[in-house]
């Protein structure tokens, strides 16, 4: 049985980085009919809060990545991890560990100063001392020799040695697990089978596998997937670069594009762009994943947000630009059918914000600013707009006649399209960046067409 975890230390929003990983975890289990675990890494209890926790929560169930089980908190399973800790103690695989901070310093200089990696020498282990009314740290007792290999999904081969692990702090003098030490316990407790996460974790994996490998445990598979950077390939940053989830559902991005575009980052099928989760789900595999770093790109998450935005369901569509005009303070209920109107509007907007804006238009009469006024509603096009407006009344309210009436009208005023147009789509919209005046017209209706243009 596949299972697998997402595990977000709840310091924060949940960021794209953190969506990509939990995307690929989820895609896997559901791909292969297993299981995915949402489990909340709460053990640094100075930087970890509630509302962090609600607010990565709220972000996967945007994304719709539902988790089969879970969320566990590690600070919930404190007495789990001191029990695994006095197996290891009894087992022989850890041992108590008295030094002060002052003599581990004093050891580290002395290594350096012979020019040797500065590491736990092991003094407790091989002479253990109790020292009175101190309280010991636990470390765990790396391998003497050989090394830790393991075929990692995304990153091929990596073998580490043993001598370059130092004997691991795995609970702190207070008693409290430290954070390998429990990433581990969660994993085999969970029965976690494939394990895939960030590749800043990679140097985590050795010393989780040879505390797995105390236990007798089963070793999990490893997937670590490259980092997301910026277009300039720097790292990105809070301060600088949307890295929220939640942010992009304010730009106006649909939660399948976001997983769209996060899923091609590190992944590829063919040359296929566009695709849904459920195309995802049935393509992804673990080692098809790229190791190289990705860099996020904008401007192409908001062309696939586009490509999204025109093959959605009209219903749903409909229903998420209805939410955010009513927010707005849009009231839909006087003016086109919302769905009407998106079938013919959708394909101009590749974010939903611009969406919402142009159906605004057709709901509540815009505004013209001066400047605007000054420059499209001179003499000559008020009068012209006078002279178009009359005739209006008689005709039938469809699009073919509009655009007859529309092209014979400008034929015998002498004048260009641009300028009926102009003042025209102003008057309607009170911008000129909308969408064609027949369509806005057919979709205006007869009766508030004549309103607005006849407003002063
Ligand atoms: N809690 C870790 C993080 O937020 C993830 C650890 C893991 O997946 O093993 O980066
Ligand atoms: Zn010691």
């Amino acid at each position: 049985m596949v299972v697998t975890r997402f595990a977000p230390s709840p310091t924060g929003f949940l960021h794209i980085g953190g969506a990509r990983t939990a995307l690929f975890a989820w895609a896997y289990a559901r791909k292969n009919a297993g299981k995915f675990i949402l489990r909340i890494e709460d053990t640094d209890i100075e930087r970890s809060t509630q509302e962090s926790v609600d607010s990565i929560i709220q972000a996967m169930n945007w994304l719709g990545l539902t988790y089969d089980e879970g969320p566990y908190y590690q600070t919930q399973r404190m007495e789990r991890y001191k029990q695994a800790i006095q197996e290891l103690l009894h087992s022989g695989h850890a041992y108590h560990c008295y030094c002060s901070k002052e003599e581990l310093d004093v050891m580290r200089d002395t290594q350096r100063a012979r020019g040797e990696k500065p590491r736990y020498d092991r003094r407790c282990l091989v002479n253990p001392v109790k020292k009175d009314g101190v309280a010991p740290v636990v470390r765990f007792k790396t391998p003497l020799s050989g090394s830790v290999v393991w075929q990692d999904l995304v990153k091929g081969r990596i073998e580490v040695s043993n001598d370059e692990l130092d004997d691991l702090i795995i609970a702190r003098s207070d008693g409290t697990p430290t954070y390998n030490f429990c990433v581990v316990l969660d994993d085999l407790d969970m029965q976690v089978s494939h394990v895939i996460r960030g590749d800043d974790h990679v140097n985590n994996t050795p010393r989780q596998i040879n505390i797995l490998q105390a236990f007798g445990a089963k070793i999990p598979s490893y997937a670590h997937v490259p980092m997301i950077l910026r277009e300039d390939g720097q790292k990105m940053s809070k301060r600088t670069d949307a890295v929220s989830v939640m942010q992009y559902k304010d730009l106006g991005i649909l939660p399948e594009a976001l997983l769209n575009y996060l899923a091609r980052l590190c992944f590829g099928h063919g040359n296929d762009e566009v695709f849904t989760v459920a195309q995802f789900v049935d393509w992804f595999d673990l080692n098809h994943i790229s190791g190289a770093p990705a860099r996020f790109d904008l401007k192409k998450l908001y062309w696939v947000n586009g490509e999204h935005i025109k093959t959605k369901d009209i219903h749903e569509l409909a229903d998420i630009v209805k939410d955010s005009l009513i927010a707005s303070g849009v009231d839909v209920a006087q003016g086109p059918h919302l769905v009407t109107l998106l079938t013919k509007i959708r394909e101009r907007s590749d974010n939903l914000i611009k969406l919402a804006k142009e159906c605004s238009l057709f709901y509540t009469v815009p505004t013209i600013n001066a400047e605007d006024r000054a420059k499209y509603l001179t003499d000559d096009a008020v009068n012209i707009l006078r002279q178009f407006v009359s005739g209006l009344s008689m005709l039938e309210w469809r699009i073919e006649v509009l655009q007859a009436y529309i092209k014979e009208f400008c034929l015998n005023q002498q004048i260009k399209m641009p300028q009926l147009g102009m003042p025209l789509r102003l008057k309607l919209c009170a911008t000129t960046n909308a969408p064609a005046v027949d369509l806005i017209m057919e979709l205006l209706g007869k009766d508030e067409v004549i309103k607005r243009i006849n407003a002063s």
